[in-house]
């Protein structure tokens, strides 16, 4: 089963979903507007289909039944209404898009469409969460080296832990005892916050792509238990 936001189904004129793995390998892709993702910052407007294939990392459009997404396979996914459901974004955040300002840069272009920070909805879908996300002490070091500085260097208790956060049977094992957990939807919270989202209009689907095979694709996991590519396709459409 897809997973959806209750944000987004209240508003009016909306759809969405968060596609499994096994509904994304079925879903036609030519559906959706034609990006390579490349763990930037930047979001493509979109007003028609453009002629080549951009290089960016989110869509964002008030066009009506185009239906936008993106892919991922730990990262988080963004969908995105303003509250009148006139303005619609998909967007891709992994730590390097969301650590490079990818976040800003969405309410930017909200707000270049009239639609101010506090009207904006926003659903993260399926990631890789803290019980799963090891990473070596150095990560740390080169997140403290990019834009995020200063919100991570204020935020490194809520973001890094010494140990797994809520592990179960099937998390990822940890591999060097000196490693730590990031908490990678926390880090975008901090930011969807400082940007102006407001609490009560965000919501997080907390699933973990890494601890639930059945049903999601992991990047990392694939690192650990070699496997085919597999991935989670998320898209959003204005109907009317
Ligand atoms: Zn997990």
């Amino acid at each position: 089963m897809a997973y959806f936001s209750r944000l987004l189904n209240d508003i009016p004129g909306i759809r969405h979903s968060f596609l499994n793995v096994h509904e994304s390998a079925a879903f036609d892709k030519s559906r959706l507007v034609d990006i390579k993702q490349v763990h930037g910052a930047e979001l493509l407007s979109l007003t028609e289909l453009p002629q080549q294939r951009p290089h960016v990392d989110g869509v964002i459009t008030s066009l009506t039944a185009q239906q936008i997404g993106i892919v991922t396979a730990d990262c988080l996914p963004l969908l995105m209404a303003s509250r009148d459901g006139r303005v619609v974004a998909s967007v891709h955040a992994g730590w390097r898009g969301t650590a490079a300002g990818i976040v800003q840069q969405s309410v930017r272009r909200f707000a270049a469409s009239g639609v101010e920070a506090k009207d904006i909805v926003v659903a993260i879908g399926p990631h890789i969460r803290a019980c799963c996300y090891e990473v070596s002490e150095s990560f740390c070091d080169g997140l403290l080296q990019t834009p995020a500085r200063e919100i991570v260097s204020r935020h490194l208790s809520a973001l890094f832990f010494r140990e797994p956060q809520n592990p179960n049977a099937l998390s990822a094992s940890a591999r060097e005892n000196s490693h730590q957990w990031f908490d990678l939807p926390a880090f975008c919270l901090l930011q969807l916050r400082e940007a102006g989202i407001r609490d009560e209009n965000i919501e997080v689907l907390e699933k973990c792509t890494y601890c639930t095979p059945d049903e999601l694709g992991s990047y990392r996991r694939r690192t650990h238990v070699p496997a085919t590519k597999t991935q989670q396709v998320s898209w959003i459409v204005k109907e009317r």
